[in-house]
């Protein structure tokens, strides 16, 4: 009997349009014998749109945007996303940001207790928001930059003295983001007053919940974690951005970002990133996986910057590669997810 495999994609979000090229390159590489894929559409404005079970991996993009017809429009999600042709054995969240990597779907799965892949509720929205995952690491004696957080109705009610705060506590450059978001959006780096108020300004114009953290000059290297109770690491790679930070830009636009894989890096410097990567991942009470992102000093003093728990998941970008290097090819890491996800189901049954 062939698994029935919903492929969430799309979604509320920045990252959509990545979304679908993940969504495509996994139907590339699921094995159409053991898999029955069905594709399950967000649209920009938040609808779901459930299509055919898919013949064959899909080529063209477009095909990927399912019409509404009408017939899509669910009595009940419950309905919707198993309906009459039998209930989904697993599902494949391809979603990034908020609504789809923060806990939200996730929540929504576990309610119709659905097994799916990456990360359950807890771990999705404590790694979204750069706050309670400082805290949490924090508490877990991981190294990490200096920072001061606050909402926006403390900011409207005194900028002056969060400033003072900011000013006493950290130095210029500092960066400035909303807790909530990932993709680099409303990220800026602030050189003066001036420049914190502006960028204060604009992070408030994606979330109510802001960090300021201390701006520092270092490597940005990266590690690949997966499993559940077990966790294991892939190779490190660095990002060589060629803009000023690794921004949106850069990210998604700009071919020119070099990735190096396996990073050249002392050995107590990978040894060091496993150790605080595996603690990382039990703090936040991760499973299926997450890249880890760690800022490395002149001194080669290695700071985590963060996890993403739904990281980048296209054959090209850092997560698979740095898998490959490891020797774990993508139609094998995806494999190794939807055990992973039918694993955690099976232990919480
Ligand atoms: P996101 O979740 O959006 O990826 P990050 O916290 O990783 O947010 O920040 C995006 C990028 O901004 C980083 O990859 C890095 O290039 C730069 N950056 C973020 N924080 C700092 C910092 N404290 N010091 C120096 N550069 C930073
Ligand atoms: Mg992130
Ligand atoms: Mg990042």
């Amino acid at each position: 009997m062939k698994k029935r495999l919903g492929l969430i994609y799309g979604g509320k979000s920045a990252e959509h349009e990545v979304s679908l090229s993940t969504a495509r390159a996994v139907t590339q590489a699921v094995d159409f014998d053991r898999f029955e894929v069905i594709p399950v559409y967000i649209t920009y404005d938040g609808e779901w749109r459930k299509g055919q079970s898919l013949e064959r991996p899909i080529e063209n993009i477009e095909d990927l945007r399912l019409k509404g017809d009408g017939t899509h429009k669910p009595d009940s999600i419950h309905d919707f996303l198993n309906g009459s042709s039998g209930a989904l054995d697993v599902v494949f969240p391809l979603l990034h940001g908020t609504n789809g990597e923060d806990g939200t779907v996730q929540g929504l799965l576990e309610v119709m207790n659905l097994p799916y892949v990456g990360n359950g509720v807890l771990a999705s929205s404590a790694g979204m928001d750069k706050v309670v995952m400082k805290q949490l690491f924090a508490q877990a004696g991981l190294s990490q930059v200096a920072y001061v957080h606050f909402i926006r109705s403390e900011w409207n009610a005194n900028s002056a003295q969060l400033i003072e705060q900011m000013e006493k506590e950290l130095e210029y450059p500092m960066f400035v983001k909303p807790a909530n978001l990932g993709s680099s959006v409303g990220i800026s780096k602030a050189v003066d007053e001036k420049s914190l108020t502006k960028a204060i300004e604009l992070a408030l114009k994606f979330d109510r919940r802001i960090i300021v953290e201390q701006g520092i000059t270092a490597r940005e290297i990266e590690m690949g974690v997966m499993g559940n109770d077990h966790p294991k690491c892939s190779v490190a790679g660095e990002i060589k951005p060629v803009t000023e930070f690794y921004d949106y830009e850069a990210k998604y636009s700009d071919g020119n970002t070099v990735l190096v894989i396996p990073a050249k890096v002392p050995e107590e410097v990978r040894k060091k990133m496993v150790e605080m990567s595996i603690k990382a991942y039990k703090v936040l009470d991760c499973s299926g996986l997450v890249r880890s992102d760690f800022f490395v000093g002149a001194n080669d003093e290695v700071l985590i910057n963060e996890v993403n728990t739904m990281p980048g998941f296209t054959p090209t970008s850092m997560f698979p590669l740095l898998w490959q290097k490891t020797g774990v090819t993508y139609p094998e890491l995806i494999d190794e997810l939807i055990e992973l996800a039918l694993e955690r189901h099976a232990e919480k049954q």
